[in-house]
């Protein structure tokens, strides 16, 4: 234990999917004797109901690798749906046909190989609680908070609502947006809200969508239309505020028609197949990702716009970084928890969310806009890439999450 006087080496606030892959990866790679504490606030069987989440997340080709190198992968595989087109337009809802103004395709080199797959929530959580449960050495404690911290030279002490504290050498921040734990270290974050609210609901279409996804651009946000296994489609509808808040008012009857609207015709008719659900939109980036003790990762560290479907691929990013970090860290017979290597995660991590973040709220302004001249440079955009097969087969690889200086986990490889 390296001087510290732990029970665990690594406490986990928050089993989402960033705390999840985190403690899975750290049990699975390192030797005996290392033990990781989870502690989520929902319960176990809530956290994977299709009622509690009805969204479905585009998962690069990156997150494939590393959901496959923790044994989660091949639990999900059979339902995940490959993307493999993408195609782009902002015509007017009104308008007869809806041209696309930009097409790619979204696999990868020679080979084929999808940039991206659709796997929903629910499954994905299963799978990883599943997965979870298959390592002795991975504790999940549920439905428990964390409500404080204290760290030292020698560990840290989360505290628990339950009075109990838990003592470890490390502990991570993996509790979502509104993350306690940043707070309680006095981290501060910079963002703003979107006036808008993201609908996301699933559909059955009558006509197959041949594994391409749709974006449509309208002037109060992104309305994507995204492939998931069988006919059937996950929508992120993202409305203006008050209108989406009318919209998710309405009886279903209602409801399938304002859909239909934005959906269009060329998948045939359409029925709803799945809960509707509403979400804020809103992006921050915290201050810092690390504090004594104490790492950031996921949402906690970072909240995007879903306009691109990269929140949670910036998450899994952050849980291979910061597993290669421990890993390399605890080899060397180091302490984990001292600030040496926290900071080389925070030096890995920070630049490319900060990043990520900015360019995903720039998207967001400019395709959530009506204006003449706004519209016409972004058509005039779209359409230079949609005729340069080397743009868009930059856009594919950065979109797969296998550009950059990629961790080991996101590139297959285990330790
Ligand atoms: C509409 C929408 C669509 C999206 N689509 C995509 C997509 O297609 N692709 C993609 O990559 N990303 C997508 N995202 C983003 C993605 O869902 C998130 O980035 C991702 O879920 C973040 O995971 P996380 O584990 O960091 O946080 P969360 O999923 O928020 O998990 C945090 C966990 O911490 C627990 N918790 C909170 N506080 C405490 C506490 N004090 N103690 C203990 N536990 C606590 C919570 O119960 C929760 O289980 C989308 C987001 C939205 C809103």
């Amino acid at each position: 234990m390296t001087g510290t006087d732990a029970s665990y080496d690594v406490i986990i606030a928050g089993g989402g999917f960033a705390g999840m892959a985190l403690g899975t990866a750290l049990v699975k790679f390192m030797p005996t004797g290392f033990h990781v504490a989870i502690v989520d606030n929902m319960d176990p069987g809530q956290l994977s109901s299709a009622t509690s989440d009805g969204r479905a997340s585009a998962l690069s080709a990156a997150s494939r690798h590393l959901l496959e190198t923790l044994d989660v992968w091949p639990l999900v595989q059979d339902e995940a749906q490959p993307i493999n087109d993408i195609d782009i337009t902002d015509s007017n809802l009104k308008a007869a046909v809806r041209p696309t103004i930009l097409h790619y395709d979204n696999t990868l080199g020679d080979d084929g190989l999808p940039a991206s797959w659709m796997v929903e929530n629910f499954r994905l959580r299963q799978a990883m609680l599943d997965t979870a449960a298959s390592h002795d050495a991975l504790e999940f404690i549920a439905p428990e908070s964390v409500t404080g911290m204290n760290g030292d030279d020698h560990g840290v002490t989360a505290r628990l609502a339950s009075g109990e504290e838990l003592r470890g050498r490390l502990l991570i921040a993996a509790d979502g947006r509104r993350s306690r734990l940043r707070e309680q270290a006095g981290i501060k974050t910079v963002g703003w809200s979107y006036p808008q609210i993201g609908i996301v609901t699933t559909v059955a279409h009558e006509k197959p969508h041949n594994a391409a996804a749709i974006q449509h651009f309208l002037p109060s946000g992104p309305f994507a239309i995204l492939p998931l296994k069988g006919n059937r489609a996950s929508l992120v509808w993202t409305e203006d505020e008050k209108t989406g808040r009318a919209i998710m008012d309405l009886e279903d009857d209602a409801f399938l028609r304002e859909l239909e609207l934005r959906f269009g015709r060329r998948l045939g008719a359409l029925e709803l197949a799945g809960p509707r659900m509403a979400y804020p939109m809103e992006m921050h980036l915290a201050r810092s990702y690390i504090a004594n003790r104490l790492a950031l990762i996921g949402d906690a560290a970072h909240g995007v716009h879903p306009i691109a479907g990269q929140g949670l691929n910036l998450a899994l990013r952050d849980v291979a970084a910061l597993t290669e970090v421990i890993i390399d860290t605890a080899r060397l017979g180091l302490d984990i928890g001292a600030g040496e290597p926290l900071e080389r995660y925070e030096r890995w991590r920070r630049f490319d969310s900060t990043v990520s973040t900015l360019v995903f709220d720039g998207f967001n302004r400019l395709f959530s806009n009506d204006s003449m001249a706004l519209r016409s440079l972004r058509d005039l955009g779209l359409g230079i890439v949609d005729r340069s097969p080397y743009l868009k087969r930059l856009f594919v690889k950065e979109a797969s999450g296998l550009s950059g200086d990629v961790p080991r986990l996101l590139r297959g490889e285990a330790f």
